[in-house]
């Protein structure tokens, strides 16, 4: 178990299209179990291996959306290894959406309501489900990152250039 450095833009490596995952293995397990410990750490919804700098298709997910009584989040984690989009809605929704890479930057992004998705969960199950609200848009922020794709690439130029000019004078002032 271990906290893995997160990878941030302009890193080259956030622009690599992840391979498919060949078996899961032991060590895929682990890796599996760093990225939650990187992802609630940070804190955060949704990691693709990428973030931490390996090109594989998997994510992990937990939005963390109920609370116990005590009003803690309660854990519901999410693998997906070598994930799928099917179907898409030509209906669209659009959420205010954030990432680990692109730390306290935020934007309204437009994109499917809903999605079917096909994945294999951590002991290399077979998944097919509907999603929508949240998990339909986090699932394809995610797919993304698999791709090569960041949230902001979904913005116009201007706004864009907006969020890299505020994450670089919130790191100036951070140094
Ligand atoms: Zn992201």
């Amino acid at each position: 178990m271990a906290i893995l450095p997160i990878v941030e833009v302009p890193d080259p490596r956030l622009r690599l299209i992840s391979e498919p995952v060949a078996e899961v293995t032991d060590e895929l397990r682990d890796l599996i179990a760093d990225m939650f410990d990187t992802m609630y750490d940070a804190p955060g919804i949704g990691l693709a291996a990428i973030q931490v700098g390996v090109p594989k298709r998997l994510i992990v997910m937990d939005l963390q959306e109920n609370q116990d009584e005590d009003g803690k989040p309660i854990r519901e984690p999410r693998v997906f290894i070598n994930p799928e989009i099917l179907d898409p809605a030509e209906e669209q929704s659009v959420y205010t959406e954030g990432c680990l890479s692109i730390p306290e930057q935020f934007a309204d992004v437009e994109r499917p309501a809903r999605c079917r998705v096909r994945w294999l969960d951590e002991n290399g199950a077979a998944h097919d489900e509907l999603f929508e609200g949240l998990l339909a848009t986090c699932i394809q922020h995610e797919m993304d990152h698999l791709q090569g794709i960041v949230f902001i690439d979904h913005l116009s130029r201007l706004k864009r250039d907006m969020i890299l000019k505020k994450l670089n004078k919130a790191r100036r002032a951070a140094a």
